[in-house]
């Protein structure tokens, strides 16, 4: 195992921190604009959603870098601003951090499909490498290789990221078959965990596409299948439309309360994903700890 994911694990449970999408919106973030940008126009409304997890318990946070890709950002004609929108979004992490939580920066899909000859593996290694090698360089601690629905890019990107020596997590979404425990290709949580043990990941996950309950199953699965640690950041529930915005219906309490089963299962990294705020963070917090927050 990794040292500093050894050291992390052998603590208990690790509270990481919950969606940054919502909480930029909620500072004025448009729905069409790209997020990542902010990292270079909205540094200290970025830093304040990093700051409200760290504040909230969070031990690990992650960065504003999630869709900061070559090919992602070919579409924004920001393209020539890779290496800096990352640098950024680890810099604004860290500090945010002061030294009190550690910072794994986020990697997310292409949003192009390798099956369909969209991307070719050889442009998607490349763009994954330049994004790695940018959020290794500004000190990330970790990287983590998140909301991945293909079995095949996710391994691109992991090769790609254990190339800064870094530790890396890789988080697939199961979301798709009648019991919603399959990626949108079709791999089992077991061929999941196999897959990318054997390529090296330091701790595997799975993020979004569900709520809280229907992880359970998949960290069973994960943990027959591996001993690796495992990383969960569920959805706070189902998502209904209001307004043009999706509101998720599971409380932060709901949330936390389904936490210690997964603990029990072997999961060892909880966040959340999609709806979830610092008030969820804060009510892990209070449901794992009650006496130091009474
Ligand atoms: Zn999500």
């Amino acid at each position: 195992m990794h040292p500093l994911i050894q050291q992390f694990v052998s603590r208990g449970l690790v509270i990481t921190d919950g969606a940054w999408g919502t909480e930029l919106q909620a500072r004025g973030l448009g729905l069409g604009d790209f997020p990542d940008a902010w990292n270079l126009t909205h540094p200290d409304r970025v830093g304040e959603v990093a700051r409200a997890y760290v504040e909230a318990g969070s031990q690990v946070i992650l960065t504003n870098t999630f869709g900061a890709n070559r090919v992602r950002m070919a579409e924004l004609a920001a393209a020539s601003r890779v290496e800096e929108i990352n640098r950024r979004g680890v810099e604004i992490s860290r500090e945010a951090a002061r030294g009190r939580a550690a910072v794994f920066a986020s990697i997310g899909p292409s949003g192009k499909l390798l099956l369909s000859g969209e991307i070719s593996e050889a442009d998607l290694r490349v763009a994954f490498q330049e994004q790695a090698r940018a959020l290794a360089g500004a000190g990330a601690d970790a990287l983590v290789v998140e909301t991945m629905t293909d079995l095949a890019e996710a391994r691109l990107a992991l090769a790609a990221a254990l190339e800064t020596g870094l530790p890396v997590v890789v988080s697939m979404v199961f979301d798709t078959g009648k019991e919603k425990d399959r990626t949108m290709m079709g791999d089992t949580p077991e061929r999941v965990a196999a897959t990318l043990a054997q390529a090296g990941a330091h701790v595997i996950g799975a993020n979004c596409g569900q709520g809280i309950q229907g992880f359970a199953p998949v960290c069973r699965r994960f943990r027959s299948a591996t001993a690796l640690p495992i990383w969960l950041k569920p959805n706070a529930g189902l998502p209904a439309i209001v307004d043009g915005h999706a509101r998720y219906n599971a409380s932060p309490e709901e949330f936390a309360n389904a936490v210690p089963e997964l603990l029990r299962l072997g999961a060892n990294f909880i966040g959340g994903c999609c709806g979830t705020g610092p008030d969820f963070i804060a009510a892990i917090g209070r449901r794992l700890n009650p006496e130091r927050h009474e």
